[in-house]
């Protein structure tokens, strides 16, 4: 299976895709965890595009593509779900390249809707494993020993991006990008809208219903 997540910062996205990875063993690529990593390494991918995610703003769509092209080569055959990734139109067309090299396609494009009061709690309450990146939330998601992670034991923190003046910026930063990218996916008839509202098994549930019914799932 090979989809994009699409939806705005918050919709769930991250904690989605990790758990088609862990109960699907399908690769979950999420761009902004590479980014995180690679500035924690301050590794020269790191140094370029620290000072975009810092801020909130996207980091330019030629680099995002080229990274991204380097992690798909790689991907496992059982496919990949991408998450935050494309963000604009412009990274949609980079992927469709990518993949046309590699002689392969998009199954499709899954938009999360959620509204936007769920989308600020939702990433006000995020905590994040400082060592391995699995997301956690203060009341809805919490770990099984306060501030550490289940699965590696690491330290959860706060993302620096999940203050509230830098939510508020990362959301309207999307809302602009959001519209020219779901139009894309809808035109090449890719787009499939879900509900995001409730909690992540509910949604899980909602879209593996989905896959199963296009057949997308590896047999
Ligand atoms: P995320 O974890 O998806 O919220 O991403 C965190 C930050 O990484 C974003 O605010 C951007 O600065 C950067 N980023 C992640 N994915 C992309 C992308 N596809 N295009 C541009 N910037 C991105």
């Amino acid at each position: 299976m090979r989809i994009v997540l699409l939806g705005p910062p918050g919709a769930g996205k991250g904690s989605l895709a990790s758990l088609y990875d862990i109960r699907l063993g399908i690769a979950h690529l999420s761009t902004g965890e590479i980014f995180r990593q690679e500035i924690a390494r301050r590794s020269a991918l790191g140094r370029r595009v620290r000072r975009y995610v810092l801020s909130g703003r996207l980091v330019p769509d030629a680099l995002v593509v080229e990274v991204m092209a380097a992690r798909l080569r790689r991907a496992r055959a059982a496919g990949f779900v991408l998450d935050g990734f494309p963000r604009t139109a412009g990274q949609a067309q980079g992927l469709d390249r990518v993949l046309a090299r590699q002689w392969r396609r998009l199954d499709a494009a899954v938009y999360l809707i959620s509204p936007q009061p769920l989308l600020v709690k939702r990433l006000s309450g995020r905590r994040v494993c400082s060592r391995c990146g699995a997301n956690y939330h203060l009341r809805t998601m919490r770990p099984k020993r306060a501030g550490r992670c289940d699965r590696c034991g690491g330290r959860l923190t706060v993302r620096k991006d999940d203050q509230p003046r830098m939510i508020r910026k990362r959301l309207a930063v999307d809302r602009k990008a959001a519209a020219p990218l779901v139009a894309y996916y809808r035109r090449r008839g890719l787009l499939h809208r879900v509900n995001g509202v409730g909690n992540v098994e509910t949604v899980y549930r909602r879209t593996l219903a989905l896959f199963r019914r296009h057949r997308w799932l590896p047999s």
